[in-house]
């Protein structure tokens, strides 16, 4: 599917926000049902009561207008007119309730028409028990219960008819609100399944159209940092997609890059290297006299051009050993190795350097130590730190390198007593192009990679490099090298 990465997490939410909305409206619906029927339920036990209230309102007012044939006592009479005053407020709220329907209407009428009739003539029964007309037209109480009983029957006739319909509703209002209730309950039941498969079946489609590839996505940029080839495109038309191109794109230039920086370093190794090392060879032959004899000033030049060749070869194989250690191509070859020898085919390289300031380089060691490493890289290691030495310290002063064996490493120590390194240079000198800035334009000579590519060699063989140093004591420069 060729969604972007916003639509996708649009149906992330939107999928489930309108499944929610479509379960609570079907819920909602359903209460509301229910709701409608436990209504019509009240509603139809209200109608029905207040009914029996009315049909019962006469019974009694019946009953006190015999008590009140027989004996017409003040408190008979009172019971009475109680009664009779009730039926026209029952009357009135029985036809509040069934206002809502027109059959309903249509029945209270005729209840309201039996009513009024029976009112009319327990009123005119009572009226002729006042005249005195009783015992002539009223034979007995008998009689009267009769008239009443008559008057009374129309009138529950016609609130049977009234309620007949609420009584069915009161029936079957129970079995439909159960059945709602069963209906929520599966509703709900079905809602929580429903719910948990669009949860999973979400989950697996972001999991393989979003986190898979973003996985893939995070193993190509472990793959660029590690120079390795990237998995093939993850596919799609989303940002991931747009993203993963452009890894491949930079892998592409990457190697384009490091394609061109090979060409660069062969063309600095073969083409400037080797026609400088010859170079410095004929000078070293010229100087040695072997074309004639130079003049003074002759010897003065051909020594600068000497330094300068020598200077620029210095820093050809520094960038090229910069450039082994960056592409992981610098490989120690360790042999039993002496410190005597190490120390002295060092020194003999830095000799020339030391007899121009008059430094004299002092060897300290108890015996001869072996430990095991690569000849040629340990050189060169301590002849960068005894060369820093040379050119840091004081014209005759003395420059020691001592070896020492301690538990389970050997230490050589490169010390002198130039102005020695700042501390908060003592962990950046081992890093490239880092020079401590003194003023004194020393740093000039140097390129500033020296001490890292002696790092660089020293973890080769498993040891570790650093400098102890007081402001203005001098320097005492360490490696520490697995003695086995
Ligand atoms: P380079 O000597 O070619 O500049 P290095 O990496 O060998 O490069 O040394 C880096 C910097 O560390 C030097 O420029 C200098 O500032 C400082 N340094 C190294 N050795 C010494 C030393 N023995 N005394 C004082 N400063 C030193």
């Amino acid at each position: 599917m060729q969604l972007k990465l916003t639509h996708k997490l649009l149906i992330l939410v939107i999928l489930p926000l309108s499944f929610e909305l479509c379960f609570v409206f079907v819920l909602s619906e359903l209460l509301k049902k229910a709701e409608i029927e436990l209504h019509r339920e009240t509603h139809s036990k209200a109608v029905i009561a207040e009914s029996n209230e009315l049909v019962k309102n006469f019974y009694d007012t019946s009953s006190a207008l015999i008590a009140y044939a027989v004996s017409p006592s003040q408190q008979v009479t009172a019971e009475y007119l109680k009664r009779v005053e009730l039926i026209p407020s029952r009357l009135r709220s029985l036809e509040l309730l069934v206002s809502g329907s027109e059959r309903q209407k249509a029945a209270f009428a005729e209840v309201y028409a039996s009513t009024n009739k029976a009112l009319t003539l327990l009123k005119k029964i009572k009226e002729d028990l006042d005249s005195g007309e009783s015992a002539r037209n009223l034979a007995s109480a008998g009689l009267l219960r009769k008239r009443v009983t008559t008057a009374v029957g129309a009138l529950i006739t016609h609130i049977h008819e009234l309620v007949a319909d609420e009584r069915q509703i009161e029936e079957v209002a129970p079995q439909a609100q159960a059945r709602f209730r069963d209906l929520i309950v599966a509703c709900l039941a079905g809602g929580i399944v429903l719910n948990i498969l669009l949860a999973v079946a979400l989950a697996l489609f972001v999991s393989q159209s979003t986190v898979n590839r973003l996985r893939v996505l995070m193993d190509n940029t472990r793959r660029i940092v590690g120079r390795q080839q990237l998995n093939p495109a993850v596919g799609g038309n989303d940002e991931i997609a747009h993203l993963d191109a452009t890894f491949h794109d930079m892998a592409r230039e990457l190697a384009l890059a490091e394609k061109q920086k090979q060409e660069v370093i062969s063309m600095v190794s073969h083409d400037l290297r080797s026609p400088l090392m010859s170079l410095d060879f004929s000078l070293t032959l010229i100087g040695s006299g072997k074309y004639g004899e130079l003049n003074e000033r002759g010897h003065k030049e051909l020594t600068s051009a000497e330094s300068s060749t020598k200077r620029l070869i210095r820093l050809i194989n520094d960038l090229l050993d910069i450039e082994k250690i960056e592409s992981g191509k610098l490989t120690v070859l360790k042999m039993p190795l002496s410190f005597t020898a190490l120390a002295e085919h060092s020194i003999d390289s830095v000799q020339a350097l030391a007899a121009a300031k008059e430094i004299t380089v002092k060897v300290e060691s108890a015996g001869d130590i072996e430990f095991p490493g690569d000849a040629d890289r340990l050189e060169q290691v301590i002849i960068n730190l005894l060369g820093n030495a040379i050119k840091f310290s004081p014209n005759q002063s003395d420059v020691t390198i001592k070896c020492e064996e301690k538990d389970k490493f050997v230490e050589i120590r490169v010390i002198d007593s130039g102005p020695g390194i700042p501390a908060d240079y003592r962990k950046k000198v081992f890093d490239r192009f880092q020079q401590v800035s003194r003023g004194d334009g020393k740093e000039k000579e140097g390129t500033g990679l020296g001490l890292a590519i002696s790092r660089a060699i020293v973890e080769a063989h498993g040891g570790t490099i650093g400098v102890d140093s007081e402001g203005g004591q001098g320097s005492s420069f360490w490696i520490r090298l697995p003695d086995a």
